[in-house]
């Protein structure tokens, strides 16, 4: 950014301002893209409007000695169709000189970069313009329409100097002093040609009942009050209509649709509290960043305190929203105070607890279709509480849920639901951890528990590898891997494999061509039809935890495999067979290596598939070599 003038006499002339080159890029998307409702404009305004006034209220709690400290605290909108100018007022906390600077003229560039990027992306379809609100520069949607703006503001310090901030939206902006003594922002937007629409007064009112209602201030349209300011949560509940609930939920979470449920709290306990929580129906965007806002909003007695409030609920339903008002909280209370406060985190405890208790009434619902919804769209991000929540641990077994092998692809089971079907004699809950369904049917470790006809839980949730450590139990019944090497399986349909003796040969056999490639080399009970599987030594990981690991950790080295073979295959007798004829030392050799590839590719872990595929070309070529003595006997 470059200055053309001093702070000493930018008294004298407007100071010009080069916008910075991301600014600039981002001013020419917003104009140049096509907007599904480039209406948006104005919400996005007067929620800064609505901002700045709740500021001045707020500092009004303990300092009266600021410009106009009587002032009506309201929204003003002006409009002017022959001009085309469309003129928005409040009598919020005005800007200073650096706000003008830091906050109009650049824009918090974390946000920006990526609102670019997603601008970018959505170039062949209409935009989406809440995105505009998401990354933090709502006031330059304003550009949409208009092709000049002025600022006219005055900050509330009894000292401030009225500024006048200008623009076209395109290279640069100028600052200079105003001669507007009120205190807070008038906004003026130069209409474009085709936008003057947005001065005729059905427009602007329509608009602002549609995405302004519930602001906390009067809003005049020409002298005329628009909105119906109304603390819907501090009605009774019976009175509240779905619809007015929908729409308040609409204009707080930006959502253009309805929510999936919403719980309304009236608790006069140790702490008084009232919250209108709301589940939205779809996981809003950018949910799992770290930086994603956290959907409640605090009040203290109707007093707007705080958004983004982090300390009210956990991390895992950090996608409810809603508002949350007390009165025990003292109005001035600091962002950091609240963090700390043992009133939040009383109210954080009723509310995690009243909400888990909703999600187990939607559970429990026939109609399975809203607790699907919630499953689809927030399984994952829930689930993960479980490493994190130890309060509620039991409740949020209860509400998880997974495939199984029981269900189609998409159905869910519980963990309840699992035991009843559990079989006589079950010792254990058994899951597999995957990427996907059809890999995991296709396991080999699945053969037994297939024959046997006993269900295994289908974990294919990124999240799932992380949370199964913190679930060693449900109802005393351990979860265990069916990946693990120490099953303890007891096949009822065991029938004609290797005698002891000859397993025991051949199983020396395939460890000295091995070698310390795996950790050991067992025959196995659960496999039916395969051939060989790897397995999970005592110590290890399952074979997803370490490919996740592999993901996060360059360096991250796998724990050796125990390879589990089948003694029952018609393969392992062959090579039994074989051992006793030196001269077939070759194929004995290439089957095992053979064998361990397979098992290794089909786990995941194969580093060189061309080994594989020319060994097998070696075997085909052996295997279909004309068979010389058969021939001449012919
Ligand atoms: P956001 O509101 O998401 O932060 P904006 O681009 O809309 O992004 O606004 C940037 C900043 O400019 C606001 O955060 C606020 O500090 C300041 N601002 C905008 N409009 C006003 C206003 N009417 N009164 C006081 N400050 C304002």
């Amino acid at each position: 950014m470059s200055t053309s003038n001093t702070d000493t006499d930018a008294a004298a002339a407007p100071e010009t301002f080069e916008y910075r080159a991301e600014m600039k890029q981002l001013l020419h998307l917003i104009v140049h893209s096509l907007y599904t409702h480039e209406e948006i404009f104005l919400r996005e305004l007067i929620s800064n409007a609505s901002d700045a006034l709740n500021k001045v209220r707020f500092r009004l709690l303990t300092d009266r000695d600021i410009v106009d400290a009587d002032a009506e605290q309201r929204i003003d909108i002006a409009l002017n169709e022959k001009e085309r100018t469309l003129t928005v007022t409040d009598t919020g906390i005005g800007m200073t000189r650096e706000d003008l600077i830091e906050r109009i003229g650049t824009v918090a560039s974390s946000g920006t970069l990526a609102f670019v990027e997603e601008l970018r992306k959505k170039k062949d379809g209409p935009l989406n313009a809440e995105l505009i609100g998401q990354f933090g520069v709502g006031f330059y949607a304003a550009f949409m329409v208009a092709d000049r703006i002025e600022i006219r503001t005055r900050n509330a310090d009894s000292d401030s100097t009225p500024l006048l901030w200008t623009s076209d939206g395109t290279g640069s902006y100028t600052i200079e002093e105003s001669d507007r003594t009120a205190r807070g922002t008038e906004i003026t937007l130069f209409l474009k040609e085709d936008k003057d629409d947005f001065a005729k007064k059905w427009r602007i009112q329509s608009i602002i009942r549609k995405y302004s209602n519930f602001v906390d201030f009067p809003i005049h349209v020409d002298g005329e009050k628009v909105n119906t300011v109304a603390a819907l949560w501090h009605r009774p509940k019976s009175e509240l209509t779905e619809e007015e609930l929908a729409e308040f939920y609409k204009f707080i979470s930006a959502d253009s649709e309805e929510p999936l449920g919403h719980l309304h709290l009236a608790i006069e306990g140790v702490v008084a509290f009232r919250a209108l929580l709301f589940v939205p129906k779809k996981a809003p965007q950018g949910m799992f960043r770290e930086d994603f806002e956290h959907g409640l909003h605090l009040y203290s007695s109707k007093v707007f305190i705080q958004d983004d409030c982090r300390s009210l609920l956990p991390e895992y339903l950090r996608f409810v929203r809603g508002v949350v008002d007390t009165s025990d909280l003292p109005l001035n209370v600091s962002r950091e105070a609240t963090q700390h406060s043992p009133v939040m985190a009383k109210i954080r405890k009723t509310l995690v607890s009243k909400l888990l208790g909703t999600l187990a009434e939607w559970a429990a619902d026939e109609d399975q279709e809203r607790f699907q919804t919630f499953t689809r769209e927030f399984g994952p991000l829930f689930k993960s509480g479980l490493s994190s929540e130890f309060e509620h641990r039991d409740e949020l077994m209860e509400l998880i849920r997974f495939e199984s092998t029981h269900g189609e692809a998409g159905d869910m089971t519980s963990l309840a639901a699992y035991v009843d079907r559990m079989q006589e004699g079950q010792k254990a809950i058994y899951y597999i951890l995957g990427d996907n369904r059809p890999a995991l049917e296709r396991h080999p470790s699945l053969e037994y528990f297939r024959a046997n006809d006993i269900e295994v839980l289908l974990m294919t949730d990124p999240v799932d590898a992380f949370i199964v450590p913190s679930i060693p139990k449900y109802k005393a019944i351990e979860l265990t891997s069916i990946e693990k090497s120490d099953l303890k399986l007891d096949d009822k349909k065991k029938k004609g494999g290797l005698s002891k003796k000859e397993a025991g040969k051949l199983i020396d056999r395939i460890k000295s061509v091995l070698g310390d490639r795996v950790e050991d080399v067992q025959p196995s009970e659960r496999l039916v039809d395969s051939v060989a599987t790897l397995v999970t030594g005592k110590a290890g990981m399952d074979a997803q935890m370490e490919r996740m690991m592999r993901m996060m950790d360059e360096n991250f080295t796998s724990s050796k495999k125990v390879l589990e073979v089948n003694m029952r295959h018609p393969l392992m007798k062959n090579l039994a067979a074989l051992r006793a004829e030196p001269f077939r030392e070759k194929d004995v050799e290439l089957a095992i290596e053979q064998i361990f590839a397979g098992a290794e590719l089909i786990e995941g872990t194969l580093e060189s598939p061309e080994t594989l595929v020319s060994r097998m070309t070696d075997l085909l070529v052996r295997a279909t070599t004309p068979d010389e003595a058969a021939d001449a006997g012919a």
